[in-house]
Formats: C-alpha cells, sequence, structure tokens
C-alpha cells in the first residue's frame, strides 16, 4: 500500500524502511508535519502515517479523505490530535502504537526528576567550567519521598516500580486502580489530596477534556509548597503561564516537563539560529529549577524498533481487511 509518511525524521525512515522489509509497502517520506497547508502532498496515497505533532483536524482529515486516504496510522500512542468523529464521519480507519516501551518514558521521566533534585544540569556544566563549588547544587533523598503518580496506567505504573525501588511512598490518582499499582502499596487518592501530600508529582494521564489543564491556578493552590511538578504526557495538562506564576511564588519548587502544550511549532527542529517568539516558552526555560527537554521520553531504540513495527504491522493489516487490534474507536 502506499503511504505518505509526514513528520519524517532520518530515525523514522531507518527504523520503518527496515521493519517493512517483509511487508513491500511503498513508504514516501514526507518531512514537513500534515496541516491543512501539506495536505496536498497526501494526494493518491491509501495511507497517511502521522505523528504526535501532525494537526489531523476537521480540514486536513476533509482534505486528504477528498484525494483518496482511508488509513490514518499514527506512530505514537496518544492521538489527541486526531478529531476522531470526523474520521469516522468519512469512513477512515485510525490505527495506533498502544504500547512500545512504557519503560522509556518512565524512565524519562526519572530522569528529570533526578536531574532536577541534583541539579546535574548545573553541576555538568560548573565541571567543564573548572568551578568544582557546591553551593546552589543541594538536594534531598528520594527515599522516603512521596510520589504521586496522577494516571497509572502503563507508563504510570513503570514509574512508580522504579520509585518504588527508591524507597518512595507512593499516592495515585486514576479513573480506575491498577491493580499492579495496589499490589506495590499504592494509596489511590483523590487529585486534590495527591497534589497535597506529594514532594513529586508525576502527570502520566492522557491529553482528554477532562484533563486538560488539570494543573491550573485552582489546583495548584492545593499543591505542597515547594513541590516537584514533572510531565512527561501531554503539554496540555499543564497551564503552562499558572505554572510560571506558581514557580515564580515557590510554590512549584523544580518544574520538569518534556512536552509543552505549544510544542507543535518548536520542537524536533533545530531552532537554535532562530528568535523564539513564544514568550512563555523562554520565561519558562529561564528559571534555574526548570528542566525542559524536547518530548524524547519515546525515543530509545527499543521504543523506536516496536513502534515501526507496529505502524508496518497495522498498515499491512488494514491492506489485508484484517481486524487491526490497534485501530482506534471513536466513543
Ligand atoms: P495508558 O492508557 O496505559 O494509561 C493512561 C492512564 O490514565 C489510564 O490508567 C487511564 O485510566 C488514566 N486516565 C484516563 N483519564 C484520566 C483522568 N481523567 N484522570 C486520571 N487518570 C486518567 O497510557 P500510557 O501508555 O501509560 O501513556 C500515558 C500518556 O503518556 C499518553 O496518553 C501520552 O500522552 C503520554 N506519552 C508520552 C510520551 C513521550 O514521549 N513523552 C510517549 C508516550 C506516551
Amino acid at each position: 500500500m502506499k503511504v505518505a509518511v509526514f513528520s519524517s525524521k532520518g530515525y523514522d525512515r531507518q527504523f520503518l524502511q527496515a521493519a517493512n522489509k517483509e511487508h513491500g509497502h511503498e513508504l514516501v517520506f514526507f518531512e514537513p508535519r500534515l496541516t491543512p497547508d501539506t495536505a496536498v502532498l497526501a494526494a493518491g496515497f491509501r495511507a497517511v502515517c502521522a505523528f504526535i505533532n501532525d494537526q489531523l483536524d476537521e480540514k486536513t482529515l476533509r482534505a486528504i479523505a477528498s484525494q483518496g486516504t482511508k488509513l490514518i496510522a499514527m506512530r505514537s500512542a496518544g492521538f489527541n490530535n486526531v478529531n476522531l468523529g470526523v474520521a469516522a464521519e468519512l469512513g477512515m480507519t485510525v490505527v495506533r502504537v498502544p504500547a512500545y516501551s512504557p519503560y522509556a518514558v518512565a524512565e524519562h521521566a526519572v530522569g528529570l526528576v533526578l536531574m532536577l533534585n541534583r541539579k546535574l544540569y548545573r553541576a555538568y556544566n560548573r565541571v567543564r567550567d573548572d568551578n568544582f563549588a557546591l553551593d546552589g547544587l543541594l538536594g534531598f533523598d528520594i527515599h522516603g519521598c512521596t510520589v504521586g503518580v496522577v494516571g497509572t496506567g502503563k507508563i504510570g505504573q513503570c514509574f512508580a516500580q522504579i520509585m518504588n525501588g527508591f524507597g518512595c511512598n507512593l499516592l495515585g490518582y486514576d479513573v480506575y486502580q491498577n491493580p499492579d499499582c495496589l499490589k506495590m502499596g499504592m494509596k489511590y487518592v483523590e487529585f486534590l489530596e495527591l497534589l497535597a501530600q506529594a514532594d513529586i508529582v508525576s502527570l502520566h494521564c492522557p491529553l482528554l477534556p477532562s484533563t486538560h489543564y488539570m494543573i491550573n491556578p485552582d489546583s495548584l493552590q492545593h499543591l505542597k509548597k515547594g513541590a516537584m511538578l514533572i510531565n512527561t504526557s501531554r503539554g496540555a495538562l499543564v497551564d503552562t503561564r499558572a505554572v510560571i506564576e506558581a514557580i515564580k511564588s515557590g510554590k512549584v519548587g523544580y518544574f520538569g516537563a518534556d512536552v509543552y502544550e505549544e510544542e507543535a511549532d518548536i520542537f524536533f527542529e533545530d531552532l537554535s539560529d532562530t528568535i523564539i517568539q513564544d514568550d512563555t516558552f523562554q520565561l519558562l526555560q529561564s528559571f534555574p529549577n526548570v528542566v525542559i527537554t524536547a518530548h524524547q521520553g519515546f525515543f530509545t531504540r527499543n521504543a523506536i524498533e516496536n513502534i515501526a513495527e507496529t505502524t508496518i504491522a497495522n498498515i499491512t493489516d488494514f491492506a489485508q481487511g484484517r481486524v487491526c487490534p490497534n485501530q482506534v474507536i471513536s466513543q
């Protein structure tokens, strides 16, 4: 089947081509994001393969459907950027990669915790500058801390397991209780109670209307003063401006994020020679207790291999008329 692969980088090409060897699809790689303006590139392709910052809104979906596209193959777990209602109305099938390596994202979240606590980003630069002073690098023992896991699905569970290994007390908030987390000794509490009790809060739930801006001026009032907030899930779980105010007041003691609500215009590109116009982002990254990475939580060899293999298998299922277990059904 002819597949237009959008937002593609060298690594996508490498791993998708390797996974495609025995499937024989015709993969054509496009670097631009899929938007209403670039939808024309998908003309004549029955399948479009997209990523997290592609814009699969009503306008784009109608454009690509009118050009013959029938399948949207997301090479991600999240699908909040796809208008599922419109896709269903247009008779398009949407598939995704529900699990490729929860360890990759959970380990990255733990990396942010360690980096912020022990200020490894500052320590690294100091030593390279022959500055061996320790002032300003004071951390705290993670052992014995209370860690709040918001969303205790696959990634949240892995994160909880690692933090359990550190000797933390685990609190969880989710619409369902995960039996494996309960076995670890996790105590489920209401969201605001979790914010009030946890020293470290890590977000691992999907972006839905019910979770949009769950970190906002009101919920931040409940946060334990000086707590660490980690977001490796989706940027819009967090009202960034509210977090900036909470950092300035000392309510948020540390903020680590692998995602940003307006990341689509900046992440995954080298903008080092450009003047970034997003003042909120620039202000956020100016604070000494903030670490931002550019949506790299998923970026391990194991995860990328799994994403490529599942994506190609999903496309083959569709091409051969089989029911794909990874189809996303509009609610
Ligand atoms: P999952 O479906 O296994 O777990 C999500 C959990 O969130 C579920 O237990 C679900 O019940 C819970 N949830 C749903 N609605 C909720 C609500 N209103 N309040 C609290 N909890 C709620 O998903 P996962 O594989 O663990 O992935 C979690 C998220 O991580 C994804 O949705 C995606 O946004 C993000 N993610 C980020 C990266 C990255 O590279 N940074 C990579 C993959 C996934």
